[in-house]
This record gives C-alpha cells, structure tokens and sequence, in this order.
C-alpha cells in the first residue's frame, strides 16, 4: 500500500488524485492533505479519506476547520504546508498547489526524501536548477503530472538523453486558437475559463488562452529531461489526443495518446512503474477521426515567445516571468486589465530586470517578489 500526501487537495489535480485513489482503496492510502483556504470541501475530504495530519494556508482558515473536525493534527501557514509536504510516513507527495506558493512545499518533500509526482509547473519554472539540483542530491525520483510531461516520460522510457533529438510538447491552443490579435482585446474572464478540452484551475485555464501554459510547460520540460529549449519543441493539436512526442536521433517519434482526462497522468504518477487498470475511458479513435497539428502563433500569442526568451537568459528571469504572469492573471481575473494586457504587462516586467543567477532560494525569493511589485507598478499605470 503506497501512503500519499497531496498538497492542493481541494484543486482540479488535488480532486482528481483523491479521485484515483478512492477508485484503488487496494492500492493507495492517503496520510497527509494540505489546502487552501475552501474549508467546507476540505472537511469532507478529511472525513473520506481520514489523513493523519492536514495543513491550511492560514491561521484563520486552520482555527475555523479545528471546529469542525478532531482527532487529526491541524497545522497552518506556509511552515505548517512545508511540515506536512515532509511528513514522515509518507511514500509519494502530489504536488499541486497553484502558483509559486507550490515552490516551497515541492521543495520541502523532495529534502525529505520523498517521491513526487509534481503538477506544480511553476516551481520548475521558478527555481528549477535548485529543485533538479536537491531531488539529485536527494536520490528523489520526480514523476511529471503534467500531461505533456508524463507523456513525454512514458515515451523516453530507458533512454539515455543522449538518444532524444528533441521533444514536441501537443498545445491545444486553447479557446481562442485561430483569433487575430484585434479579437482578443474584449475577451472576458469567463470567456477565457472555458477551455475546449480540459476543466482546470482558474489561473491555468487563463494561461491556457495566452498560451503561457505551453511556455511554462517549455521551461518545464528543459529541467525535467535535462534538454536545452532549442530540443524543445511546441504544436498545436487542438484534439488533445496526443499528449507529446519524443524524436530520437534515429527520427523515430514515439508519441503517447489516450483521452484527455487529468486522472491518466495523476494515476502513472501514484503507480508508476505499475500502471492502475482504467483510470479513463479508453481512445476510441474511430469516433475522434481526425488529429491535426499545426504552428503556434507566436505573434498573436507572445507569451509563448516569453518563455523561450527567459529560459535562454536563465538566472532569475524564468522566475520573473512567472511572478509578473500571477500577478497579471490575477488582475485579469479580478477585470482590472485586459486579456490583451497580460503579455504587456510581463514584457514590460522582464524587459525591466536585471538578471541574476539563481543560485540560491533566497535569490529566486527576492526576485519573485521583486517582480511582482514592478508588475502591480505597470498594472496601476495601465489603468
Ligand atoms: P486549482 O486552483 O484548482 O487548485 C490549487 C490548489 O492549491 C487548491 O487546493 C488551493 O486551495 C491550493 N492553494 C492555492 N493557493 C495556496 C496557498 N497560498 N497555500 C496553500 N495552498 C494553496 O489549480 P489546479 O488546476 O489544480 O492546478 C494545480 C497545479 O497543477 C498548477 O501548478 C497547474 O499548473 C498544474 N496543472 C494543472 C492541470 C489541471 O488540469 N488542472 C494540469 C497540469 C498541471
Ligand atoms: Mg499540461
């Protein structure tokens, strides 16, 4: 029985993995949850799967659950997110809080030893030379959640890096695949949120639409299987059947493909190197017929243009990007910017910073909050 934590329970991953796990009682117990701050689900949560200690973003959150559930240890605050990250009797910890509030926890569980299963993008974005650095260290196995990664994962299998020619993320291209630039300025949060294929958190499901979803799952991949960004490469293949391909030097491509559904990717994660039995319907590629791919447009979309831009500068700017990302997403979903202001505000953001290496966490720290004043700086004159 593999014992597991999951930090972000109450999230589309956090439910999804709750979700794998009930359907193999046989096979997983969950030890450890940590969440936010949406106690009445998190509740239900704990009475279903009855870890043996939980953690809240905050104290008031954590004082109003202790009132409604006992018998469990009640921790809260990021140092109480980071001691459950840690918790000892766990195998394997899914990491998938949103945003770089997942930087520290991720870290946390991979200095103690633990497996993880990492949805969390964008500690990979923020520091990834130091998580890749401390999970070596560490003798930690990351496991991708992502779908892209997971596939690109499964398709490398055994071979050694020396054997990949590159990598070829699949981009839905989410909704607004196929606009020009003039039709994106009045698009709306909610027109934003719905993306074709996937339901996902909200600030994914709005870096989806900038396509600053695939840049993240660029610089991602860079540290994942150690490539330079040059090996990695971006389609767009709005069926989200295939999940990604990998060319070896031979030009052979191995690709993975299965329905798109979150719990395909959570369950290799929890299992690996087993495979769970059914955790998504099965591809039915008499019904789907077609899969297309095609350029992404980079012009209409920069965001993805971003990303490539910062990983080659390295340092501090792939965690500059990041934070000034928040911080926009974040303003667009609260209608104080323009979808269209997104890209403008993180262009101005990086154009402004002067790179650092990231050599330490406390570097990567400075600069993340660093961009994240300069980004509210713009927004504010934007208005
Ligand atoms: P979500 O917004 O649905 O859930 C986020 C979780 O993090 C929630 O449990 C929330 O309570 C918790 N959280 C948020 N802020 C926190 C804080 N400051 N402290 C502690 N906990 C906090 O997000 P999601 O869509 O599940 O995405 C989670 C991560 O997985 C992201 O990094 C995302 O990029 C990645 N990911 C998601 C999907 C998907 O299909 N949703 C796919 C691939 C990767
Ligand atoms: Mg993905």
């Amino acid at each position: 029985m593999k014992k597991i934590t999951v930090l972000g329970s109450t999230g589309s991953i956090g439910r999804s993995t709750l979700d794998v796990i009930a359907r193999n009682r046989g096979l997983f117990k969950v030890v450890a949850l940590t969440a936010g701050k949406n106690i009445k689900l998190f509740e239900k949560q704990i009475k279903a799967y009855k870890p043996q200690v939980v953690a809240v973003a905050d104290k008031k959150t954590g004082d109003a659950l202790s009132k409604k559930v006992r018998g469990i240890d009640i921790l809260s605050g990021p140092d109480g997110i980071r001691t459950v990250a840690a918790y000892a009797a766990s195998d394997l910890v899914i990491s998938a809080i949103v945003g770089a509030a997942g930087l520290m926890p991720t870290i946390a569980a991979i200095e103690a030893g633990k497996t993880v299963g990492l949805a969390n993008k964008e500690a990979l974005v923020m520091a990834g030379g130091i998580v890749m650095r401390t999970a070596a260290k560490k003798k930690v196995r990351i496991i991708p959640v992502d779908s892209e990664h997971s596939a690109v994962f499964q398709c490398i299998g055994d071979h050694k890096s020396d054997q990949i020619n590159r990598i070829i993320l699949t981009a839905s291209g989410g909704p607004f695949v196929n606009w020009k630039r003039n039709d994106l300025r009045h698009i709306t949060a909610h027109d934003a949120l719905q993306h074709p294929n996937w339901s996902m958190g909200r600030k994914i499901s709005i870096d989806s639409a900038t396509l600053m979803n695939k840049g993240l799952e660029v610089i991602e991949a860079c540290w994942l299987f150690g490539m330079p960004c040059e090996k990695v490469d971006v389609i767009v293949h709005p069926q989200s059947i295939v999940h990604s391909l990998v060319e070896f030097r031979d030009r052979s491509c191995l690709a993975q493909l299965s329905m798109p559904d979150m719990r395909g990717p959570i369950a290799y994660a929890l299992s690996y190197p087993q495979r769970v039995k059914d955790p998504i319907e099965g591809l039915r590629l008499e019904q789907i017929l077609t899969l297309t791919f095609s350029q992404p447009d980079y012009k209409t979309f920069p965001c993805l243009s971003y990303a490539y831009e910062v990983i080659r500068e390295g340092g501090t700017m792939p965690c500059v990007l990041n934070a000034a990302n928040e911080v926009a997403v974040n303003a667009f979903l609260q209608e104080r910017i323009r979808f269209t202001h997104i890209p403008a505000v993180i262009r101005k953001t990086i154009d402004r910073h002067e790179v650092r290496p990231a050599s330490s966490l406390d570097a990567v720290l400075e600069a993340d909050q660093w961009a994240r004043e300069t980004a509210e700086i713009t927004i504010t004159r934007l208005r």
